[in-house]
C-alpha cells in the first residue's frame, strides 16, 4: 500500500529535525516565570522558532545576535499558544543566535537558552526533465551550503539518491527511474550540522528516450534510424540546422523507426534526434543528435576497358574534397573499398581478364560528410591479347589465347609506319581462337592487333601491335599409300625442317606425328593413320612461323585387300539409284564413269554419288569411240564431261575411262588425265544375267582388282546387291579407283593406261 506523500514528507522532516540533534536545552525555573526549551530550525521561509506554550508568560521578545554584534529583538510574541515564528529576514550563509526572554505582568521574566544556527535557503528545484538515459534534475544554488542532498520519493519510499559537493553544478540526471513511473524530488543544502528545509516537485511519467542509430546520406535524402522504444505510440522526430534550435519537423506511428529528409542540400550540415512518446508520457531526446553533412551521389558513372585498365569516371560534386571508390567482383554481395582519389576519374589496374567488375563512388564533403552511392554500373575486364603469327601457303594466321569475357573479337592491321589501325575483321563467338588473313602479298611486312569485344564493350588492346613478314608457307596434300597416309607438300623459303601434326579429335588438339629436320625433304609416310575415318593433317616449319593448309584425307587399311567397282554409262534414273542403295547400307565406295551428256539429265544421281564418298570418272560426253575422232573432239569430249560433274559437286574428275576401253598413242597423247580401265570384265552388258555376273566376279576378283560393270541394267543392280555382302565377307575394302591406286603405290600419271592395283 502507498502511504500519502504528505505523512510520508511529514515524517522524513521530523527525521530531519531529530537529526539536527539540537543540544539538550537549558530548562527550568528562572524567577517566577517557567522558561521554554525553544527549537531553532530552517524552515522554507526562514528561520523557524518555536517553543510550547508555558504558564505565568504573557508575551515573549525574541532576540536575534549575529556575529559579535549585540543581539535585537526581532519580535514581541504573545505567548497564549505554542509559539511559532519565522525569521524571515534570515539571509542564506549566515549563523545567528536566537533567544527569546518572557514577560509576565509587565515584568521581564526568564530567558530561554540560545539556539545557534547556519541559516541555508530550501534549494527549489527548477528542473524535473525526462532527458536521454534518466531525469535531469536542476536546482537553484544556495548560498553557504557545502553539499546537496537529493531524495527521490517513488510512491512508497523516501530515499537520498545523491550527495554533490556544492561546489559543482546544482544538477543531476536520475538514471535509475523506469518506464511510466512518476516521481518526486526534492534537494536538501547541507553546511555541517546544519541543514535547509526543502521544496518538492514531480516529474512527468518517465519513458526511454529513443536511442539514435544513424543518420546516412543516400541519393537525394538523408535516412535516419533509431531504435524502437517498448510501448512507445509514436515517434517525434526533430531537426536542426548548425544555426537553429530543435524543430518537429515529422511525426510517425509506433511501427515506423527511419524516416528519410528529402529537405537536404549538397553541403548543408544537420542533425536529428527522436522522442518517443506514449499518452501523456514523453522521453527525453538525445539533445547532440546525429549530426551529418548532406553530399550529392556522384553519378553518370562511366566505365572502359583501356590499356589493361578499368577507367571509372563520374560526373564530380560540388564542395567533395575526395570520392571513394568501390568494387564488386563477379556477383560478390559485399562492396569493397578500392581507392580514394581526388579526381572525378579512376583506373583500376588490378584487374584478371574476363572477371566482371561493378564500380560505385561516394563523395566526401568539406565536413566529412560521405555520400550515398548509386548501384553502380557493370562491365567485364577485356585485356589485351598476345597474338601468334604464322604464314600460311596463300594466307596470315592470326592465333590467340580465348579470353573468358569476350563474346568476340576484332582484328586491326596496318602498315609499318602507318599511324592508324584499320579494322581487318571481326570474328563471332569467344571461344574462337584464330583469323585468316587473306589480303596478303608474299614478302610484306603488318602489323596486328587485337581487341575483345563483349556486346558493345570494346576491350584493351595492344597499341604497338605485331609486326610480321608474311611469306608463302608449305602446301600440304595427302594420298592413300601402301604404308598409310602419304603427306606431300612445297619447299619452305625459310626454317630448318618440318613438323607433322594431326588433330586428335578426342583431345581436341593437334599431335606431333614426325618431326624432319631436313628443308628439303618433301614427302612422308604416314603409318598410324586411323583408318575408316577422316585424318587431318598439318605441317608447322621449323625455326619458322609458318604453317601448312590442314589437309583432310579418309584413310584406308593398306594391309587389307582391296577392289574398285566400276560402273560405266550411267547415269540412269533407276538402277543408278539401286546400286547406290546396296552401297549406301554396306559403306562401300565404287567409281561411276559417267557419260556427260547424261549428267544433266539424272542431276541427283551424281550429286548423290558425291555425296556417299564415291569417285565420279569421265566416260566422254557422248561415249565416243576416242580412237575414232580427232584430236579436239577427244579434248572436247572429256573437258565438258568434266565441267559438267564440277559444276554439280564441286569435284573435277581426275580419271577417264575410254569407252570401249579403246586407247591409242593419240589418244594417250591428247587426253591428260590417266586412262583407267579394268581387270574382271563381267559382261554385264552382254548377259544381263545377275547370276552370271556374280559369279564372274567370284571367280575373277582378287586383291587390286578393278571390276567392269554398267549401271544401266536392273541385273546388274541385283548382281551388285550380291557381289557387295560377299566381297565384304571375304575381307575386301570395297574403294574407288584412285583410292586403290594409291594404296597399292601406284600414283596414276596422264597418258597412260591402268588396268588395276597389281
Ligand atoms: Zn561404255
Amino acid at each position: 500500500m502507498k502511504k500519502s506523500l504528505s505523512s510520508l514528507l511529514r515524517l522524513f522532516v521530523l527525521s530531519v529535525l531529530v537529526g539536527m540533534a539540537v543540544s539538550p536545552v537549558f530548562a527550568g525555573n528562572y524567577g517566577r516565570t517557567s522558561v521554554p526549551e525553544i527549537n531553532v530550525v530552517n524552515n522554507s521561509k526562514g528561520v523557524a522558532i518555536s517553543w510550547e506554550k508555558q504558564q505565568n508568560i504573557d508575551k515573549y521578545s525574541i532576540y536575534r545576535r549575529q556575529g559579535l554584534s549585540p543581539a535585537v529583538k526581532i519580535a514581541d510574541v504573545s505567548a497564549t499558544k505554542n509559539v511559532l515564528y519565522i525569521d524571515k529576514n534570515a539571509v542564506s550563509g549566515t549563523k545567528y543566535q536566537y533567544y527569546a526572554v518572557a514577560y509576565y505582568k509587565g515584568r521581564r521574566g526568564a530567558k530561554t537558552q540560545t539556539e545557534s544556527i547556519l541559516y541555508l535557503n530550501a534549494p527549489k528545484l527548477q528542473r524535473v526533465e525526462n532527458i536521454c538515459g534518466g531525469i535531469s534534475l536542476e536546482w537553484s544554488s544556495v548560498a553557504g551550503a557545502k553539499e546537496y542532498r537529493v531524495y527521490r520519493f517513488n510512491g512508497t519510499k523516501v530515499a537520498c539518491i545523491s550527495k554533490t559537493d556544492a561546489s559543482s553544478e546544482c544538477k543531476y540526471t536520475d538514471a535509475n527511474v523506469k518506464n511510466y513511473e512518476k516521481y518526486t524530488y526534492f534537494v536538501v543544502a547541507v553546511n555541517g550540522k546544519f541543514k535547509s528545509a526543502c521544496k518538492y516537485s514531480s516529474s512527468d511519467k518517465y519513458m526511454t528516450a529513443p536511442k539514435l542509430k544513424s543518420a546516412a546520406n543516400a541519393n537525394g535524402y538523408i535516412s535516419v534510424s533509431w531504435e524502437p522504444v517498448s510501448g512507445a505510440e509514436k515517434y517525434l522526430v526533430y531537426k536542426k540546422t548548425e544555426s537553429t534550435k530543435w524543430a518537429l519537423m515529422k511525426t510517425v506511428g509506433n511501427n515506423v523507426f527511419s524516416i528519410k529528409d528529402t529537405d537536404v542540400k549538397n553541403g548543408g550540415q544537420y542533425s536529428y534526434t527522436v522522442q518517443a512518446v506514449k499518452g501523456d508520457a514523453v522521453s527525453g531526446k538525445d539533445e547532440n543528435g546525429v549530426v551529418k553533412e548532406y553530399v550529392n551521389v556522384p553519378g553518370n558513372i562511366k566505365l572502359a576497358n583501356s590499356n589493361d585498365c578499368i577507367t571509372v569516371k563520374w560526373d564530380s560534386v560540388s564542395g567533395a574534397c575526395a570520392y571513394r571508390v568501390y568494387r564488386k567482383e563477379g556477383n560478390a554481395a559485399t562492396w569493397e573499398k578500392i581507392a580514394q582519389t581526388t579526381n572525378a576519374e579512376y583506373n583500376d589496374k588490378d584487374i584478371n581478364d574476363g572477371i566482371s567488375y561493378r564500380y560505385t563512388v561516394k563523395a566526401i564533403g568539406k565536413k566529412g560528410g560521405v555520400s550515398g552511392h548509386l548501384s553502380g554500373k557493370k562491365l567485364v575486364a577485356l585485356k589485351s591479347l598476345t597474338l601468334r603469327i604464322y604464314s600460311m601457303p596463300d594466307r596470315v594466321l592470326l592465333n590467340w589465347s580465348p579470353s573468358a569475357g569476350a563474346t568476340g573479337y576484332r582484328i586491326y592491321r596496318k602498315n609499318p609506319g602507318a599511324k592508324s589501325w584499320t579494322f581487318l575483321g571481326a570474328v563471332t563467338g569467344g571461344a574462337m581462337s584464330y583469323y585468316e588473313d587473306t589480303g596478303v602479298k608474299d614478302g610484306k611486312s603488318y602489323i596486328y592487333t587485337i581487341r575483345q569485344v563483349n556486346g558493345s564493350q570494346m576491350g584493351s588492346y595492344n597499341a604497338t601491335g605485331f609486326s610480321f613478314k608474311f611469306a608463302k608457307a608449305p602446301l600440304l596434300t595427302a594420298v592413300l599409300s601402301p604404308k598409310g597416309v602419304r603427306l606431300q607438300w612445297t619447299k619452305a623459303s625459310q626454317g630448318t625442317g618440318y613438323i607433322i601434326d594431326r588433330y586428335i579429335s578426342e583431345n581436341n588438339s593437334w599431335s606431333v606425328v614426325a618431326t624432319i629436320n631436313k628443308i628439303t625433304t618433301l614427302t612422308f609416310d604416314h603409318t598410324g593413320a586411323e583408318y575408316g575415318k577422316d585424318n587431318y593433317y598439318r605441317i608447322r616449319v621449323k625455326d619458322a612461323d609458318m604453317l601448312t593448309n590442314i589437309e583432310t584425307i579418309f584413310a584406308i587399311d593398306p594391309s587389307k585387300p582391296v577392289v574398285a567397282l566400276t560402273y560405266d554409262d550411267g547415269p540412269h534414273p533407276t538402277v543408278t539409284h539401286d546400286i547406290l542403295d546396296v552401297l549406301e547400307k554396306y559403306d562401300a565406295k565404287a567409281t561411276f564413269f559417267v557419260v556427260g551428256s547424261r549428267v544433266n539429265e539424272y542431276k541427283d544421281c551424281i550429286i548423290r554419288e558425291a555425296e556417299l564418298g564415291c569417285e565420279i570418272g569421265n566416260h566422254t560426253y557422248n561415249h565416243t569411240i576416242l580412237t575414232s575422232v580427232g584430236k579436239s573432239t577427244m579434248v572436247n569430249q572429256v573437258e565438258k564431261t568434266n565441267d559438267a560433274v564440277e559444276k554439280l559437286t564441286g569435284i573435277r574428275p581426275v580419271i577417264v575411262r575410254p569407252p570401249g576401253g579403246s586407247a591409242n598413242s593419240s589418244v594417250k597423247s591428247a587426253v591428260e588425265y590417266p586412262l583407267v580401265n579394268w581387270s574382271v570384265d563381267t559382261l554385264d552388258w552382254k548377259n544381263r544375267n545377275s547370276t552370271s555376273v556374280t559369279a564372274s566376279v567370284k571367280r575373277n576378283v582378287r586383291d587390286g582388282s578393278i571390276i567392269l560393270m554398267h549401271d544401266l541394267y536392273g541385273s546388274t543392280a541385283s548382281a551388285t546387291r550380291e557381289i557387295v555382302p560377299y566381297l565384304i565377307d571375304e575381307g575386301y575394302q570395297l574403294v574407288t579407283v584412285t583410292q586403290l591406286m594409291q594404296l597399292k603405290g601406284i600414283y596414276m600419271e596422264p597418258g597412260k593406261i591402268y588396268y588395276s592395283g597389281y
